[in-house]
């Protein structure tokens, strides 16, 4: 149960398949059975994650032999520290997650964890130690207990309300017609952008996992509930070794580093500091301009907001 939790829509293949955000178990079961793309070898053993440090070592990928994806890919990051993966569209940053994830191997190079080659170690224990939030969620059609209960299937009740809490997302569950117990999905509630993603964060502590990826929404939110999906997104990477893919830069600026990933190269690494101080000629410094630029627009036009 637990390998199906992630994969299925965060790295875009599954996702883009299923046209609607809420699916059903057996729809995801068989399109499961379609996608596996990497075998274990023979008798691999379990990933031990004891810190969670995570290192790409010259990693090389191509989806298609004609085009390289990632080119020669190192960085490490230690136990608990937030990577943030920024640059243009294309450039190689959700690949990166994916293969992490172990959704396909590296052509060239190693990807460790706790120095143990991911390749040589069993998918589910892997994928088990991986929490995912994406970018939008696919729900079950069934009830919020069960939608957020599915990122651990044995824990009690009240683990899951612990967790609901502490994603920002317990009152307004209380809110909802039959609560806990309110179906969600095409047959029954709809949630909200905002409200999904942090379903998708209770899941993610209820799980637990030592490493967290994250898909940061585009889409802009109200304030109120950014700020919760904020607060929620730091109790949740909090002591956890975090990959975050940034879209809108003001979130990470704490991140303890930032990586440029262009044209499937890591251009420009550091600290927000360090990187603005590269100034004019640093694609960091440009996003960064143009990011202040785009949110004075924002406010001189009333700003997007979507609902939250
Ligand atoms: P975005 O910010 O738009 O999500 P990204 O930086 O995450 O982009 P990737 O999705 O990692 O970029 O894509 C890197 C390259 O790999 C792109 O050239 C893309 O077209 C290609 N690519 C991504 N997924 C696939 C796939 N499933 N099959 C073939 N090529 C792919």
């Amino acid at each position: 149960m637990m390998q199906l939790y992630t994969p299925l829509h965060f790295f875009g293949t599954y996702y883009r398949m299923i046209q609607s955000n809420f699916i059903d178990m057996e729809k995801m079961l068989t399109l499961f059975e379609e996608q596996q793309t990497v075998k274990d070898v023979p008798n691999a053993k379990d990933l031990n994650v004891k810190e969670g440090h995570v290192v790409f070592d010259n990693v090389s990928f191509s989806y298609d032999p004609r085009q390289t994806a990632l080119n020669g890919i190192s960085f490490s990051i230690p136990k608990g520290a937030t990577v943030a993966l920024v640059g243009p569209s294309g450039g190689g940053k959700s690949t990166i997650l994916r293969l992490l994830f172990r959704f396909y191997d590296p052509d060239s190079g190693h990807i460790y964890i706790d120095d143990q080659d991911i390749k040589k170690v069993r998918q589910e224990s892997l994928r088990h130690n991986i929490g995912v939030v994406p970018q939008d969620t696919v729900l079950f059609n069934d009830t919020v207990l069960y939608n957020i209960g599915y990122g651990n299937l044995n824990a009690p009740e009240d683990a899951i309300f612990k967790a609901a809490k502490a994603a920002q997302i317990h009152d307004k569950i209380l809110q909802f017609p039959d609560g806990y117990e309110t179906r969600v999905g095409e047959r029954g509630l709809r949630l909200s952008g905002g409200e999904k993603q942090r379903v998708a964060i209770a899941r993610t502590i209820l799980k637990d996992p030592p490493i967290i990826l994250l898909d940061e929404a585009t889409s802009a939110l109200d304030t109120g509930t950014e700020r919760q999906i904020q607060q929620a997104l730091s109790i949740m990477t909090k002591d956890r070794t975090t990959l975050v893919i940034a879209h809108r830069l003001s979130t990470i600026v704490n991140a303890d580093l930032i990586l440029v990933v262009k044209d499937g190269r890591v251009v420009e690494s550091g600290s927000h500091e360090e990187l603005i101080k590269q100034g004019e000629d640093g694609v960091y410094y440009e996003m960064w301009q143009k990011q202040l630029h785009d949110d004075n627009d924002n406010e001189i036009y009333g700003g997007i907001h979507a609902n939250g």
